[in-house]
Protein backbone atom coordinates (compact mmCIF):
# COMPACT_ATOMS: atom_id res chain seq x y z
CA UNK A 1 0.00 0.00 0.00
CA UNK A 2 1.08 3.52 -1.07
CA UNK A 3 0.47 6.74 0.31
CA UNK A 4 -3.04 8.03 0.40
CA UNK A 5 -4.37 10.14 -2.18
CA UNK A 6 -7.49 12.23 -2.46
CA UNK A 7 -9.87 13.07 -5.37
CA UNK A 8 -12.45 15.85 -6.16
CA UNK A 9 -14.52 16.31 -8.81
CA UNK A 10 -17.55 17.85 -10.22
CA UNK A 11 -19.35 14.89 -9.93
CA UNK A 12 -18.62 11.31 -9.03
CA UNK A 13 -20.38 8.85 -10.63
CA UNK A 14 -20.72 5.85 -7.87
CA UNK A 15 -22.70 3.69 -9.91
CA UNK A 16 -24.84 3.64 -12.61
CA UNK A 17 -27.71 5.24 -9.93
CA UNK A 18 -25.45 7.18 -7.67
CA UNK A 19 -24.12 10.58 -8.61
CA UNK A 20 -22.33 12.79 -5.86
CA UNK A 21 -22.27 15.78 -6.73
CA UNK A 22 -18.44 17.38 -5.86
CA UNK A 23 -17.94 14.08 -4.49
CA UNK A 24 -13.73 12.72 -3.18
CA UNK A 25 -12.54 9.61 -3.78
CA UNK A 26 -9.44 8.46 -1.62
CA UNK A 27 -7.19 5.55 -3.02
CA UNK A 28 -3.92 4.10 -1.38
CA UNK A 29 -2.07 1.89 -3.83
CA UNK A 30 -4.54 -0.34 -6.12
CA UNK A 31 -7.48 0.04 -3.34
CA UNK A 32 -10.28 2.67 -2.53
CA UNK A 33 -10.07 3.85 0.59
CA UNK A 34 -12.92 5.94 0.91
CA UNK A 35 -15.70 8.23 -0.78
CA UNK A 36 -18.60 10.56 -0.59
CA UNK A 37 -20.29 13.77 -0.89
CA UNK A 38 -17.65 16.97 0.26
CA UNK A 39 -19.05 16.88 3.70
CA UNK A 40 -18.10 13.54 5.03
CA UNK A 41 -14.45 14.72 4.20
CA UNK A 42 -13.26 16.58 6.96
CA UNK A 43 -10.93 15.33 9.34
CA UNK A 44 -10.38 11.76 7.19
CA UNK A 45 -7.10 11.71 5.46
CA UNK A 46 -5.37 14.10 7.25
CA UNK A 47 -1.83 14.39 5.12
CA UNK A 48 -3.52 12.86 1.90
CA UNK A 49 -1.99 13.96 -1.45
CA UNK A 50 -4.54 16.02 -3.19
CA UNK A 51 -5.75 15.55 -6.71
CA UNK A 52 -7.44 18.31 -8.16
CA UNK A 53 -10.26 17.15 -11.07
CA UNK A 54 -13.14 19.39 -9.38
CA UNK A 55 -14.01 20.28 -12.85
CA UNK A 56 -14.43 16.80 -14.47
CA UNK A 57 -16.57 13.90 -13.78
CA UNK A 58 -15.63 11.16 -12.23
CA UNK A 59 -17.17 7.30 -13.78
CA UNK A 60 -15.55 3.79 -12.37
CA UNK A 61 -13.62 2.65 -15.05
CA UNK A 62 -14.36 0.62 -17.66
CA UNK A 63 -15.31 -3.24 -18.74
CA UNK A 64 -14.47 -4.40 -21.45
CA UNK A 65 -16.58 -8.01 -21.58
CA UNK A 66 -15.28 -9.05 -25.15
CA UNK A 67 -12.21 -8.16 -26.77
CA UNK A 68 -8.82 -9.79 -28.43
CA UNK A 69 -5.91 -7.98 -27.81
CA UNK A 70 -3.64 -10.25 -29.38
CA UNK A 71 -5.15 -9.27 -32.68
CA UNK A 72 -4.40 -5.32 -32.08
CA UNK A 73 -2.07 -5.67 -34.54
CA UNK A 74 -5.23 -6.11 -37.08
CA UNK A 75 -6.53 -2.28 -37.26
CA UNK A 76 -7.52 -1.53 -40.64
CA UNK A 77 -6.24 -4.67 -42.43
CA UNK A 78 -8.64 -6.98 -43.14
CA UNK A 79 -11.91 -5.12 -44.71
CA UNK A 80 -15.39 -6.86 -44.65
CA UNK A 81 -16.18 -7.92 -47.74
CA UNK A 82 -19.46 -10.19 -48.15
CA UNK A 83 -19.26 -12.97 -46.21
CA UNK A 84 -18.08 -13.71 -42.41
CA UNK A 85 -16.35 -16.78 -43.73
CA UNK A 86 -14.36 -14.92 -46.49
CA UNK A 87 -13.25 -12.23 -43.38
CA UNK A 88 -11.99 -15.09 -41.07
CA UNK A 89 -10.43 -17.26 -43.27
CA UNK A 90 -8.23 -13.74 -44.55
CA UNK A 91 -7.71 -13.16 -41.05
CA UNK A 92 -6.56 -16.38 -40.40
CA UNK A 93 -3.72 -15.73 -43.71
CA UNK A 94 -2.75 -12.25 -42.08
CA UNK A 95 -2.64 -13.05 -38.98
CA UNK A 96 -1.58 -16.33 -37.70
CA UNK A 97 1.07 -17.08 -39.13
CA UNK A 98 2.87 -14.07 -37.16
CA UNK A 99 5.42 -14.93 -34.66
CA UNK A 100 4.51 -15.45 -30.68
CA UNK A 101 6.47 -12.31 -30.48
CA UNK A 102 4.17 -10.51 -32.48
CA UNK A 103 1.43 -11.81 -30.86
CA UNK A 104 2.96 -10.64 -27.49
CA UNK A 105 3.93 -7.10 -28.62
CA UNK A 106 -0.10 -6.48 -30.20
CA UNK A 107 -1.30 -7.45 -26.81
CA UNK A 108 1.24 -5.16 -24.86
CA UNK A 109 -0.09 -2.35 -27.90
CA UNK A 110 -3.64 -2.94 -27.08
CA UNK A 111 -3.62 -3.17 -23.05
CA UNK A 112 -1.88 0.23 -22.89
CA UNK A 113 -4.92 1.43 -25.74
CA UNK A 114 -7.38 -0.03 -23.09
CA UNK A 115 -5.65 1.56 -20.07
CA UNK A 116 -5.54 4.92 -21.74
CA UNK A 117 -9.09 4.94 -23.13
CA UNK A 118 -10.31 4.29 -19.44
CA UNK A 119 -10.72 0.70 -19.27
CA UNK A 120 -9.61 -1.49 -16.11
CA UNK A 121 -10.33 -5.03 -16.69
CA UNK A 122 -11.21 -7.05 -19.73
CA UNK A 123 -12.83 -10.62 -20.81
CA UNK A 124 -9.55 -11.22 -22.86
CA UNK A 125 -9.82 -14.28 -25.70
CA UNK A 126 -6.58 -15.86 -27.29
CA UNK A 127 -5.95 -18.43 -29.64
CA UNK A 128 -2.28 -17.64 -28.20
CA UNK A 129 -1.89 -18.92 -24.76
CA UNK A 130 1.69 -17.34 -24.73
CA UNK A 131 0.47 -14.19 -24.59
CA UNK A 132 -0.83 -14.64 -20.97
CA UNK A 133 2.77 -13.11 -19.08
CA UNK A 134 2.28 -10.10 -21.49
CA UNK A 135 -1.38 -9.38 -20.19
CA UNK A 136 -0.92 -10.66 -16.86
CA UNK A 137 2.07 -7.92 -16.21
CA UNK A 138 0.21 -5.28 -18.47
CA UNK A 139 -1.55 -3.56 -14.93
CA UNK A 140 -5.46 -5.06 -16.31
CA UNK A 141 -7.65 -7.12 -14.08
CA UNK A 142 -10.42 -9.79 -15.90
CA UNK A 143 -10.24 -12.71 -17.37
CA UNK A 144 -8.02 -14.50 -20.30
CA UNK A 145 -10.07 -16.83 -22.06
CA UNK A 146 -7.51 -19.75 -23.70
CA UNK A 147 -9.70 -20.70 -26.93
CA UNK A 148 -9.92 -24.26 -27.40
CA UNK A 149 -10.45 -25.58 -30.72
CA UNK A 150 -11.17 -29.18 -32.32
CA UNK A 151 -13.78 -29.90 -35.11
CA UNK A 152 -14.53 -33.53 -36.64
CA UNK A 153 -11.32 -35.15 -35.66
CA UNK A 154 -9.26 -32.14 -36.84
CA UNK A 155 -5.73 -31.44 -34.98
CA UNK A 156 -5.04 -28.88 -32.81
CA UNK A 157 -2.50 -27.61 -30.18
CA UNK A 158 -5.23 -25.83 -27.97
CA UNK A 159 -7.19 -28.32 -26.51
CA UNK A 160 -8.46 -29.31 -22.69
CA UNK A 161 -6.01 -31.45 -22.11
CA UNK A 162 -3.45 -29.01 -23.00
CA UNK A 163 -5.13 -26.55 -20.62
CA UNK A 164 -5.06 -29.10 -17.91
CA UNK A 165 -1.27 -29.74 -18.29
CA UNK A 166 -0.62 -26.02 -17.84
CA UNK A 167 -3.16 -24.89 -15.23
CA UNK A 168 -1.03 -24.88 -12.50
CA UNK A 169 1.58 -22.87 -14.14
CA UNK A 170 -0.96 -20.42 -14.97
CA UNK A 171 -3.52 -19.72 -11.84
CA UNK A 172 -0.30 -18.78 -10.05
CA UNK A 173 -0.99 -15.30 -12.52
CA UNK A 174 -2.91 -12.30 -11.26
CA UNK A 175 -5.60 -12.43 -13.99
CA UNK A 176 -8.08 -14.83 -13.69
CA UNK A 177 -7.68 -17.83 -16.44
CA UNK A 178 -11.26 -18.95 -18.11
CA UNK A 179 -11.91 -21.50 -20.83
CA UNK A 180 -13.34 -20.78 -24.35
CA UNK A 181 -14.38 -23.12 -26.89
CA UNK A 182 -14.05 -21.30 -29.41
CA UNK A 183 -17.59 -21.46 -31.83
CA UNK A 184 -19.56 -24.37 -33.12
CA UNK A 185 -17.77 -24.13 -36.15
CA UNK A 186 -14.46 -24.46 -34.41
CA UNK A 187 -15.45 -26.26 -32.00
CA UNK A 188 -17.50 -29.99 -32.00
CA UNK A 189 -20.18 -31.31 -29.82
CA UNK A 190 -17.50 -33.30 -27.61
CA UNK A 191 -15.23 -30.12 -27.54
CA UNK A 192 -18.10 -27.79 -26.17
CA UNK A 193 -18.96 -30.74 -23.28
CA UNK A 194 -15.52 -30.85 -22.36
CA UNK A 195 -14.55 -27.37 -21.94
CA UNK A 196 -18.28 -27.02 -20.12
CA UNK A 197 -17.25 -29.97 -17.66
CA UNK A 198 -13.64 -28.69 -17.38
CA UNK A 199 -14.82 -25.23 -16.72
CA UNK A 200 -16.85 -26.65 -13.35
CA UNK A 201 -14.36 -28.60 -12.46
CA UNK A 202 -12.31 -25.99 -11.74
CA UNK A 203 -14.56 -23.02 -10.78
CA UNK A 204 -13.40 -21.21 -14.05
CA UNK A 205 -15.50 -18.95 -16.05
CA UNK A 206 -16.41 -19.93 -20.08
CA UNK A 207 -16.87 -17.67 -22.80
CA UNK A 208 -17.96 -18.47 -26.34
CA UNK A 209 -18.68 -16.66 -29.78
CA UNK A 210 -22.56 -18.13 -30.18
CA UNK A 211 -25.29 -16.84 -32.78
CA UNK A 212 -22.84 -14.44 -34.25
CA UNK A 213 -23.73 -14.69 -38.03
CA UNK A 214 -26.22 -16.24 -40.36
CA UNK A 215 -23.78 -18.19 -41.65
CA UNK A 216 -22.88 -20.48 -38.29
CA UNK A 217 -27.36 -20.51 -38.11
CA UNK A 218 -27.00 -22.02 -41.46
CA UNK A 219 -24.50 -24.76 -40.75
CA UNK A 220 -25.66 -25.99 -37.59
CA UNK A 221 -29.38 -25.86 -39.04
CA UNK A 222 -28.95 -27.73 -41.99
CA UNK A 223 -25.54 -27.94 -42.85
CA UNK A 224 -24.76 -25.90 -45.63
CA UNK A 225 -23.63 -22.42 -46.53
CA UNK A 226 -20.04 -20.38 -46.79
CA UNK A 227 -18.99 -22.28 -43.62
CA UNK A 228 -19.92 -25.85 -44.50
CA UNK A 229 -18.05 -24.64 -47.87
CA UNK A 230 -15.26 -23.86 -46.40
CA UNK A 231 -14.90 -27.46 -44.09
CA UNK A 232 -15.72 -29.10 -47.24
CA UNK A 233 -12.38 -27.40 -48.96
CA UNK A 234 -10.62 -28.62 -46.21
CA UNK A 235 -8.58 -31.68 -45.55
CA UNK A 236 -11.14 -33.26 -42.83
CA UNK A 237 -14.84 -32.56 -44.89
CA UNK A 238 -17.62 -32.50 -43.25
CA UNK A 239 -19.80 -35.83 -43.67
CA UNK A 240 -19.78 -38.97 -41.54
CA UNK A 241 -18.08 -37.18 -39.19
CA UNK A 242 -20.02 -33.94 -38.39
CA UNK A 243 -23.86 -34.03 -38.53
CA UNK A 244 -25.75 -30.72 -38.34
CA UNK A 245 -27.87 -30.90 -35.13
CA UNK A 246 -30.85 -29.11 -36.66
CA UNK A 247 -31.04 -26.86 -34.02
CA UNK A 248 -30.53 -22.73 -33.07
CA UNK A 249 -26.96 -22.26 -31.94
CA UNK A 250 -28.09 -21.29 -28.39
CA UNK A 251 -30.27 -24.13 -28.53
CA UNK A 252 -27.41 -26.26 -29.45
CA UNK A 253 -25.17 -24.69 -26.45
CA UNK A 254 -28.08 -25.69 -24.19
CA UNK A 255 -28.49 -29.03 -25.39
CA UNK A 256 -24.45 -29.39 -24.34
CA UNK A 257 -24.97 -28.05 -20.80
CA UNK A 258 -22.97 -24.66 -22.06
CA UNK A 259 -25.08 -22.56 -20.51
CA UNK A 260 -25.23 -21.68 -17.44
CA UNK A 261 -24.68 -18.53 -14.54
CA UNK A 262 -20.30 -18.77 -15.36
CA UNK A 263 -21.16 -18.77 -18.97
CA UNK A 264 -20.41 -15.23 -21.05
CA UNK A 265 -22.47 -15.75 -24.54
CA UNK A 266 -20.12 -13.09 -27.52
CA UNK A 267 -22.15 -11.95 -29.93
CA UNK A 268 -25.56 -13.49 -29.64
CA UNK A 269 -26.90 -11.51 -32.65
CA UNK A 270 -29.41 -14.06 -34.43
CA UNK A 271 -32.09 -15.00 -31.32
CA UNK A 272 -35.40 -16.12 -31.25
CA UNK A 273 -37.69 -15.51 -28.63
CA UNK A 274 -37.24 -18.81 -27.67
CA UNK A 275 -33.15 -18.74 -27.28
CA UNK A 276 -34.01 -15.64 -25.40
CA UNK A 277 -36.07 -17.44 -23.02
CA UNK A 278 -33.24 -20.22 -22.72
CA UNK A 279 -30.46 -17.64 -22.32
CA UNK A 280 -32.54 -16.05 -19.06
CA UNK A 281 -34.01 -19.42 -17.81
CA UNK A 282 -29.75 -20.43 -17.48
CA UNK A 283 -28.60 -16.62 -16.20
CA UNK A 284 -26.23 -16.91 -18.82
CA UNK A 285 -24.60 -13.52 -19.92
CA UNK A 286 -24.00 -11.51 -22.93
CA UNK A 287 -21.37 -9.28 -24.36
CA UNK A 288 -22.40 -7.16 -27.01
CA UNK A 289 -20.13 -5.43 -29.22
CA UNK A 290 -21.93 -2.59 -31.48
CA UNK A 291 -19.30 -1.19 -33.29
CA UNK A 292 -17.90 -5.14 -34.41
CA UNK A 293 -21.34 -5.65 -34.84
CA UNK A 294 -21.62 -2.81 -37.48
CA UNK A 295 -18.69 -3.71 -38.98
CA UNK A 296 -20.17 -6.87 -40.39
CA UNK A 297 -23.20 -5.72 -41.35
CA UNK A 298 -25.22 -7.65 -39.09
CA UNK A 299 -29.01 -6.35 -39.01
CA UNK A 300 -30.16 -4.77 -35.35
CA UNK A 301 -29.17 -6.28 -32.39
CA UNK A 302 -31.62 -7.79 -29.79
CA UNK A 303 -30.20 -5.81 -26.86
CA UNK A 304 -33.23 -4.15 -25.85
CA UNK A 305 -35.02 -7.75 -25.70
CA UNK A 306 -32.05 -8.87 -23.72
CA UNK A 307 -32.55 -5.85 -21.23
CA UNK A 308 -36.29 -6.67 -21.09
CA UNK A 309 -35.71 -10.21 -20.39
CA UNK A 310 -33.29 -9.23 -17.24
CA UNK A 311 -30.33 -10.75 -19.13
CA UNK A 312 -27.11 -9.84 -17.88
CA UNK A 313 -25.87 -7.77 -21.36
CA UNK A 314 -22.04 -5.99 -21.08
CA UNK A 315 -20.47 -4.52 -23.84
CA UNK A 316 -17.55 -5.12 -25.55
CA UNK A 317 -14.97 -3.59 -28.50
CA UNK A 318 -14.18 -7.09 -29.93
CA UNK A 319 -10.99 -6.98 -31.26
CA UNK A 320 -8.81 -4.11 -33.55
CA UNK A 321 -9.77 -6.60 -36.82
CA UNK A 322 -13.25 -5.55 -36.86
CA UNK A 323 -13.29 -2.43 -34.67
CA UNK A 324 -11.54 1.45 -35.29
CA UNK A 325 -10.61 1.66 -31.33
CA UNK A 326 -10.60 -0.61 -28.20
CA UNK A 327 -12.35 2.72 -26.66
CA UNK A 328 -15.47 1.73 -24.34
CA UNK A 329 -16.50 5.25 -24.12
CA UNK A 330 -16.59 5.14 -27.96
CA UNK A 331 -18.39 1.73 -27.61
CA UNK A 332 -21.11 3.49 -25.45
CA UNK A 333 -21.57 6.14 -27.70
CA UNK A 334 -22.21 4.06 -30.86
CA UNK A 335 -24.74 1.96 -28.77
CA UNK A 336 -26.88 4.96 -27.84
CA UNK A 337 -26.67 5.82 -31.35
CA UNK A 338 -28.05 3.04 -32.51
CA UNK A 339 -30.24 1.75 -29.95
CA UNK A 340 -31.51 4.94 -28.43
CA UNK A 341 -34.20 4.21 -26.27
CA UNK A 342 -30.71 3.27 -23.63
CA UNK A 343 -30.47 5.56 -21.33
CA UNK A 344 -27.09 6.66 -20.38
CA UNK A 345 -27.24 5.02 -16.88
CA UNK A 346 -27.98 1.84 -18.62
CA UNK A 347 -25.00 2.11 -21.02
CA UNK A 348 -22.70 3.24 -18.22
CA UNK A 349 -24.11 0.09 -16.25
CA UNK A 350 -23.45 -2.59 -19.09
CA UNK A 351 -20.07 -0.95 -19.68
CA UNK A 352 -19.03 -1.39 -16.07
CA UNK A 353 -21.07 -3.40 -13.21
CA UNK A 354 -22.72 -5.61 -16.26
CA UNK A 355 -19.14 -6.29 -17.57
CA UNK A 356 -17.99 -7.08 -13.93
CA UNK A 357 -20.82 -9.17 -13.35
CA UNK A 358 -20.41 -11.49 -16.88
CA UNK A 359 -16.43 -11.92 -15.80
CA UNK A 360 -17.07 -12.55 -11.82
CA UNK A 361 -15.23 -9.73 -10.57
CA UNK A 362 -17.65 -7.33 -9.19
CA UNK A 363 -15.60 -7.47 -5.97
CA UNK A 364 -13.44 -5.57 -7.41
CA UNK A 365 -14.27 -3.51 -10.66
CA UNK A 366 -17.58 -2.06 -11.90
CA UNK A 367 -18.37 0.38 -9.34
CA UNK A 368 -16.45 3.17 -6.96
CA UNK A 369 -16.66 1.96 -3.31
CA UNK A 370 -13.81 1.22 -0.62
CA UNK A 371 -12.06 -2.10 -1.08
CA UNK A 372 -12.40 -2.11 -5.10
CA UNK A 373 -9.90 -1.76 -7.41
CA UNK A 374 -8.55 2.31 -7.54
CA UNK A 375 -9.25 2.68 -11.04
CA UNK A 376 -11.41 5.59 -12.32
CA UNK A 377 -12.31 7.66 -15.94
CA UNK A 378 -12.06 11.06 -14.99
CA UNK A 379 -13.83 13.16 -18.22
CA UNK A 380 -14.42 17.08 -19.26
CA UNK A 381 -17.70 17.68 -20.07
CA UNK A 382 -18.29 19.42 -23.33
CA UNK A 383 -19.78 23.13 -22.96
CA UNK A 384 -19.97 25.13 -20.05
CA UNK A 385 -23.75 24.19 -18.51
CA UNK A 386 -23.40 23.45 -14.55
CA UNK A 387 -23.39 19.35 -14.54
CA UNK A 388 -26.41 17.71 -11.99
CA UNK A 389 -26.92 14.75 -10.86
CA UNK A 390 -29.70 13.89 -13.47
CA UNK A 391 -27.01 15.24 -16.39
CA UNK A 392 -23.92 13.88 -15.30
CA UNK A 393 -24.10 10.26 -17.02
CA UNK A 394 -25.53 12.12 -19.92
CA UNK A 395 -22.70 14.45 -20.32
CA UNK A 396 -19.87 12.04 -19.41
CA UNK A 397 -21.35 10.03 -22.71
CA UNK A 398 -21.93 12.76 -25.19
CA UNK A 399 -19.76 13.30 -28.26
CA UNK A 400 -17.85 16.20 -27.43
CA UNK A 401 -17.12 14.74 -24.24
CA UNK A 402 -13.37 14.23 -23.39
CA UNK A 403 -11.23 11.69 -21.10
CA UNK A 404 -8.91 13.92 -19.42
CA UNK A 405 -6.92 11.00 -17.34
CA UNK A 406 -7.42 7.80 -15.95
CA UNK A 407 -6.50 5.78 -13.29
CA UNK A 408 -5.96 2.27 -13.43
CA UNK A 409 -5.20 0.00 -10.49
CA UNK A 410 -3.75 2.92 -8.84
CA UNK A 411 -1.52 4.15 -11.63
CA UNK A 412 -2.36 7.43 -13.36
CA UNK A 413 -3.18 7.13 -16.83
CA UNK A 414 -1.77 9.40 -19.79
CA UNK A 415 -4.79 10.99 -21.52
CA UNK A 416 -6.22 9.13 -24.58
CA UNK A 417 -4.12 10.12 -27.63
CA UNK A 418 -5.29 9.46 -31.09
CA UNK A 419 -3.86 6.59 -33.00
ZN1 LIG B 1 -14.52 -12.56 -30.34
Amino acid sequence: MGSTTVVSSAALVVDADTVILGGWLAFSGDEIVGCGAPGELEGRFEGATRWDLSDLILLPAFVNAHTHLCFSHLRHRVPFRDTFTAWLIEVGATALSDSDDAFAAATREGAAECMRTGTAAVGDATPRWGTWGTLDESGLGGVLFLEVFGFGGAGSENTVGQLERELPELAAKRLAIGISPHAPYTADAQTYRDCAAFARANDMRLMTHLAETAEEVELLQHGHGPLADFFNLRAAPLGASWQPPGMSPIAYAASLGVLGPTTLIAHANYVSSEDIGMMADAGAHVAFCPRSHAFFRHPRHPVEEFLNAAINVALGTDSLASNDSLSMLEEMRDLRQRHPAIQPHVALRMATENGAKALGIESRYGTLAPGKSASFVAIRPAGKAQVTRETAMGAALEGEAEIEASLIAGKRMPADEET
